[in-house]
């Protein structure tokens, strides 16, 4: 029997979803499967937007060579998907004397792995180049950079679904075996044969592993838990300001990032828990991000923050070790045709461009892969928001629904609001509306603009109102119309 991809991709996050999208230029059947409602579900969509220039991996470590290598893609890499990223440097600060020999430790790893234009700012640079912030000494490291890390997720999705990889959402894989040849991969929903297995399941890549009777890996988690600023605070800082950061403490320190879209994110905080799925933000370590934030800066108000959310690092070193662990990137020697991309924790979104092509390789080396002739492209349009007064008037002359404000905070459209859920993936859940859109991120998360989408969304696609759902299967919005309920025994109420 024929199997029924060439390549099986388990996980999309942002590397599943880049092996995909590079995947989707070559002459292959490829399949990427992925348990939750929409891609970027798990670690992809909680960090820090980072596109890190390489000071804190191990010299010598797949760590340091592929972020170095990361970062410098990132432009071209951008580029080619439509989206921003913006390379406006880090500033590490000491905050005094006793953390500046670990500033002199990070050049000296910066300047192993060759990370372009480090160099030692004083005090009287740091204030100019940050007046609202407090420290001493600072290592300025120039090429780091921002980027939407779920913008990134989902135009490496869309863009390897156009060019003919199969996404299948609300797909877990549950069993691997082998026969006649192939990977025969069980799911809650059907069965698929494949040549190739790619191994990018994150948190789970222990498990998935297991499946093949891969024992050797554990999967420790981590959590970090951030706070996000409001818009109107995004001019307290030009630059991403980072602690000295703390051996052994499983993170790199809390630090201060500007986002693509203009607030400012404070953490992460490094925990170590025992559940995967633990993403609570804990009132403990929100207090703590905001005590140790306004250690720099000390400007920040207490209660400037509008929302909290926590990614799960995928650790494969357990707490307390000295080892930083590294990123393991295999085919199985016992199992031909199984990758394993195992521990791609920090920095593995700046990484995921090098790890996919390295993926390429991996199989490259074993068959002749042939290009596609044509390739399609896929771009989410230009933000109305961003555009100029002439362009914005000429969209609205053409169809009113782009004069039409749904959210008003992030100064989303109705005609975006459309878009967003014509994606070709076919989401249509409201966090799927809200990543495409950006609507309810803004200040007041959705509390004006919710309703408004639900009404758009009832008007394009038709569906009941109580089978829309947040993230997918059991997240509905509502439990029944209240009119209907009154008439009853309203004990669900
Ligand atoms: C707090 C934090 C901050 C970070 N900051 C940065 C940063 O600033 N810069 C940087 O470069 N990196 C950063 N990282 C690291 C980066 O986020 C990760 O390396 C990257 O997102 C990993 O992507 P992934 O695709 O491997 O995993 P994930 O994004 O976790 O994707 C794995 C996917 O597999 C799916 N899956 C799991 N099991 C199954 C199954 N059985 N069947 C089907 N699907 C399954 C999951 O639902 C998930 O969608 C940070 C990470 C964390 C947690």
């Amino acid at each position: 029997m024929e199997p029924d991809f060439d390549v099986l991709i388990v996980g999309a996050g942002v590397v599943g979803c880049s092996c995909a999208n590079q995947l989707s230029k070559y002459e292959l059947k490829v399949a990427l499967l992925e348990k939750e409602s929409d891609v970027c579900a798990g670690a992809s969509k909680a960090n820090s937007g980072v596109v890190h220039s390489g000071i804190y991996s191990q010299p010598g470590s797949l760590k340091a060579r592929f972020c170095v290598k990361g970062n410098e893609l990132f432009p071209a890499f951008s580029k080619e998907l439509g989206i921003e990223f913006i390379r406006m440097g880090k500033l590490v600060v000491a905050r005094n004397e006793n953390e500046e020999p670990e500033l002199e430790e990070l050049i000296k790893a910066g300047n192993r792995n060759r990370v372009p234009g480090l160099e030692f700012i004083d005090e009287e640079k740091l204030r100019k180049l940050e007046p609202n912030i407090q420290g001493q000494k600072a290592l300025w490291v120039p090429s780091a950079g921002i980027v939407s890390p779920y913008q990134l997720t989902i135009a490496l999705a869309e863009n390897a679904k156009v060019n003919g990889v199969q996404i299948f959402l609300n797909t877990e894989v549950r069993d691997i075996s082998q026969k006649n040849g192939y990977f025969v991969v069980k799911t809650n929903r059907r069965e698929l044969r494949a040549r190739y297995v790619i191994n990018c399941a994150g948190l789970y890549c222990d498990a998935i592993a297991r499946m093949v009777g891969i024992e050797k890996f554990r999967v420790y988690p981590c959590r970090g838990e951030y706070l996000i600023l409001d818009k109107s605070l995004g001019h307290l800082i030009n630059h991403m300001i980072y602690p000295v950061p703390e051996k052994g403490s499983g993170g790199l320190g809390i630090h201060l990032t500007p986002t693509i879209e203009g607030n400012i994110l404070i953490g992460p905080s490094a925990e170590y828990i025992p559940d995967k799925e633990d993403t609570a933000s804990t009132k403990k370590a929100m207090n703590w991000l905001l005590e140790d934030a306004r250690t720099f800066l000390e400007r920040l108000p207490k209660d400037a923050y509008i929302q909290s959310y926590a990614g799960i690092r995928c650790k494969l070193v357990p707490e307390g070790s000295n080892k930083p662990g590294d990123f393991l990137i295999e085919e199985d020697e016992k199992l031909p045709g199984f990758i394993n991309l195992m521990g791609i924790e920090s920095p593995g979104l700046t990484a995921a461009p090098v790890i996919s092509k390295e993926v390429v390789d991996i199989i490259q080396k074993k068959e002749e892969l042939i290009p596609k002739k044509e390739l399609k492209t896929w771009r989410a349009k230009q933000r109305f928001d961003k555009l100029n007064l002439d362009a914005k008037e000429k969209l609205i002359s053409e169809n009113p629904n782009h004069g039409h404000l749904i959210c008003r905070c992030e100064k989303v459209t109705k005609q975006e609001i459309i878009d967003a859920l014509n994606n070709p993936m076919g989401v249509r859940t409201l966090a799927g509306i809200k990543y495409r859109s950006r609507a309810m991120m803004g200040r007041c998360q959705g509390g004006f603009c919710k309703p408004r989408i639900i009404k758009i969304m009832e008007d394009v696609y038709n569906p009941d109102a109580e089978e829309i759902t947040l993230r997918g299967e059991g997240s509905f919005l509502f439990i029944g119309k209240t009119k209907d309920l009154r008439r009853h025994d309203n004990k669900e109420c």
